[in-house]
């Protein structure tokens, strides 16, 4: 695979100086997981250690809005490996008539969320039907959130890395905050123009606007949880779940932290650089 040999020494960095700290069971289950650790022994995952020659086996980790998808989807067209969101695997099954789509629909209506059960079982489904494509490796979004799932899918293969991308939590908020969707066409925007000085040896954070077309201009709207309290609501409790499951890969020695220099055309290369991915073929197209 000629991504394959653009990849040079992807490497399952150790974390850096990070203190680690046992894991506790602090892990919160929302509704849809309210019944914790010990429910169902039964799960399964496919199988993937056995592939011969295999590809990278990645996790992304990182908060609502720091712009994971866009990475880890970028990563994975450079690197030839599937980009698996389960965020997607959900949805779409919900807008299948596979047989979790019912009980799946159910659960969404009430607000609830989806079960490690069933995040699992669309997930090995998925991974499933990609090997007998012939997909080898991944790269995992939104995937595992607890400690649980870290523990099953740690059970079936084994992970090279898990990288969790990271973003000043103002400059994050500010970007939130800055996110609109056009009424007409759907298109994604963000008219937030960050510009951060560096102060205390910390360097200055820039993120250009992402403006619409002018004939988007106008039918620009805010999402109704795109405000400042909810926000910050959505990214406590994912501070909250996350942090044992980055203790948890932190005591695996697997987990490598990645801080966002700025916007996609600044942190493209730098996140290149720290995973050691050359892209010489790709870097015009890549930074566009
Ligand atoms: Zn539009």
């Amino acid at each position: 695979m000629a991504a394959l040999s653009r990849f040079l020494r992807a490497t399952a960095t150790a974390a850096r100086g990070m203190s680690t700290v046992a894991p506790e069971s602090s892990v919160i289950y929302p509704a849809g997981l309210a019944a914790g650790p010990n429910m169902g022994s039964s799960v399964t995952l496919v199988e993937t250690r056995d592939l011969g020659e295999r590809n990278v086996q990645w996790v992304f980790l990182g908060c609502p809005g720091v712009g994971k998808g866009t990475y880890a989807s970028r990563l994975s067209q450079l690197l030839g490996v599937p980009h698996i969101a389960t965020g997607d695997l959900v949805r779409e099954e919900l807008s299948s008539s596979g047989p979790l789509a019912q009980q799946l629909a159910a659960i969404v209506n009430q607000g609830k969320l989806v079960s490690d059960e069933i995040v699992i079982d669309l997930l090995s489904k998925r991974l499933e039907n990609g090997a007998a494509k012939g997909e080898s490796g991944f790269i995992l979004d939104g995937f595992p959130r607890t400690i649980r799932q870290a523990e099953i899918l740690e059970g079936v293969t084994d992970l090279d890395l898990v990288l969790n991308l990271k973003l000043r939590e103002d400059v994050l908020i500010e970007k939130c905050l800055g996110r609109r969707i056009c009424s007409q066409c759907g298109g994604n925007f963000n008219v937030a123009s960050i510009s951060v000085k560096g102060e205390n040896g910390m360097p200055g954070i820039y993120m250009a606007p992402l403006l619409p077309p002018s004939h988007c201009t106008s039918k620009l709207i805010t999402r109704s949880d795109d405000t400042e309290e909810v926000v910050k609501e959505r990214l406590r409790i994912y501070n909250e779940m996350s942090k044992p499951v980055e203790e948890f890969y932190t005591s695996r020695g697997k987990l490598q932290e990645f801080d966002l220099p700025g916007g996609i055309s600044e942190s493209w290369p730098k996140l290149l650089e720290a995973l050691n991915i050359e892209d010489s073929d790709h870097k015009q197209s890549a930074a566009a």
